[in-house]
């Protein structure tokens, strides 16, 4: 049985996504990945390199299947995950002003680790909002949800 606080479950799937698309940017080589007709191919930035197939879409449903993979390439995957790890911080740092100002004055990362009674973040609604995204996960519980 699973006793993830929500911010270690956010973490570790954060974790995730930045590890598959670390490893998907390595196979892309650092190009672009575009979509072309059903297939999703590698272009070289400014290079004259024949384009390599990343994935094809047609058993799947084709071109509309190929641009949906192309527009979540590796690039875009990584710069998600920092933008949701910036919220998360964010999050964090408005309870903590919160707190200074009207409650027991914890810091971000004593609320973070749970210490401060009136800001936890399992009820931290951009927290949770944030978690609410791999909530297919199996460690994630409906206590969560929003
Ligand atoms: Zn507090």
């Amino acid at each position: 049985m699973s006793t993830m606080t929500l911010l270690e479950f956010l973490n570790a799937r954060l974790d995730e996504d930045t590890d598959q698309a670390r490893y998907a940017a390595s196979m892309a080589d650092g190009a672009e990945w575009r979509a072309e007709y059903h297939e999703v191919v590698r272009r070289e930035a400014g290079g004259d390199r024949k384009n390599r197939q990343v994935a094809e879409g047609t058993a799947f449903g084709g071109a509309d299947v190929a641009r949906h993979i192309a527009r979540h390439d590796p690039a875009r995957v990584l710069r998600e995950v920092r933008a949701k790890r910036r919220l998360a911080r964010f999050a964090l740092a408005q309870a903590a002003a919160v707190d200074a100002e009207y409650g027991c004055r914890h810091g971000a990362d004593e609320i973070a680790a749970g210490e401060c009674p009136d800001h936890r973040p399992e009820v931290d609604a951009g927290l949770r909002a944030l978690a609410a995204v791999y909530a297919d996960h199996p460690d994630y519980r409906e206590e969560w949800a929003l």
